[in-house]
């Protein structure tokens, strides 16, 4: 659970482009340049998704990129959080319709956050951002629940027994 700590205060980024026009990932590069600093915050942008808490999306999601896509997201270890960026990503934005795009990232994967604008600000990015992580921790605390229910659980049948030990002992049996 200590790893959990980590990721918490130092989140992963995979940026990945199904097929947008670069608008929309020039401003995530600014957001990482020194203007925006991103990183200040102990987030950083690595290509292994092995490693990534969150996935950044732009883009409509081109016939070609979808497959890539889905597998990029299955190999996230949970929990994950996935923000598409730019009215592409959201909802397919000018491609929309086209016979070649998919009409926005929620047709193939689950996306937590939604990042509008053509091309999305890098203000809007990094509250989009923000959002991400609240909703990494809550994601995090769900997971945890239900072995945080069994540890008490086994802590409560141990208290039982030893007063039952307790009980048994002074009645002399
Ligand atoms: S939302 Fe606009 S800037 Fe972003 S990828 Fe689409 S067309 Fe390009």
């Amino acid at each position: 659970m200590k790893l959990n700590g980590f990721r918490k205060k130092s989140p992963w980024i995979l940026h990945y482009n199904t097929g947008s026009c670069n608008g929309c990932d020039v401003e995530i590069l600014a957001c990482l340049g020194p203007k925006y600093d991103l990183e200040r915050f102990g987030i950083l942008n690595r290509g292994n998704p092995k490693q990534s808490d969150i996935l950044l999306v732009t883009g409509p999601v081109t016939k070609r990129t979808r497959d890539r896509l889905i597998r990029l997201y299955m190999e996230m270890p949970e929990p994950k959080v996935v923000v598409a960026i730019g009215a592409c990503a959201c909802s397919g934005g000018v491609f929309r319709g086209m016979y070649n795009v998919g009409n926005g990232v929620n047709n193939f994967i689950p996306v937590d956050v939604y990042v509008p604008g053509c091309a999305a600000r890098p203000e809007s990015i990094i509250d989009g951002v923000v959002k991400a992580l609240e909703i990494l921790e809550k994601k995090k605390k769900d997971m945890e629940l239900p072995h945080r229910c069994k540890e008490l659980k086994r802590e409560s049948s141990r208290r039982k027994l030893l007063a039952e030990c307790t009980r048994r002992y002074h009645e002399g049996r």
